[in-house]
Parts: structure tokens; sequence; C-alpha cells
């Protein structure tokens, strides 16, 4: 059983969460200056790591918060989360 952390709730059951995609996507400040190519970039061009990668996920059976993990895509392995807003523990000094 893979146990992850939510920052509210605490550690609880995988089952209770869902993957929301990867972390730190900012919206551009000027959408209608974007060209069709850097509008598609922003929306559907994700990076797909082998390794570490940041992502957010949705506690849907518990508090219905989303928060952000560190997670090595090859171990499944969560290293870090952190809610919304914060900073990573890697980039913490
Ligand atoms: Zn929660």
């Amino acid at each position: 059983m893979l146990l992850i952390e939510c920052p509210w709730c605490g550690k609880r059951d995988e089952s209770e969460f869902s993957y929301a995609g990867e972390a730190h996507i900012a919206r551009p400040l000027e959408t209608g200056k974007l060209s069709d190519a850097e509008w598609a970039d922003y929306l559907f061009m994700r990076k797909n790591p082998k390794g570490a990668h940041r992502e957010q996920w949705l506690h849907a059976a518990g508090c219905r918060r989303y928060f952000n993990a560190e997670r090595d895509t090859v171990s499944y392995q969560i290293k870090s989360t952190y809610k919304i807003g914060e900073t990573p523990s890697e980039d913490r000094a």
C-alpha cells in the first residue's frame, strides 16, 4: 500500500488521491500576444522525465485540496509534498 502525505491531512492511502498534472505551470500573463504555437505549448506540452518530477495532486476523497509533490517517476517514491505556493524542499537552502 502506497501512502501519500497530504499537507493538511497527513498520510493517507493512495486511493484517496488523484494525479492532476505537472506542477509549476504558470499561465502566460498576456495571452492575447501569444502565437498559436506558444498557446498550444502552454496548454498541451508537458515534461515526461525519467526520475525527479514535480506534480500536482488532489486529495479527492479527503480535504479536496490540491498540493504539489516531488516524485520519482521510476521508483514512484514521493520525496516530499508541499502546499501550492510553497517552495519545494529541494529549493530551500
Ligand atoms: Zn487532505
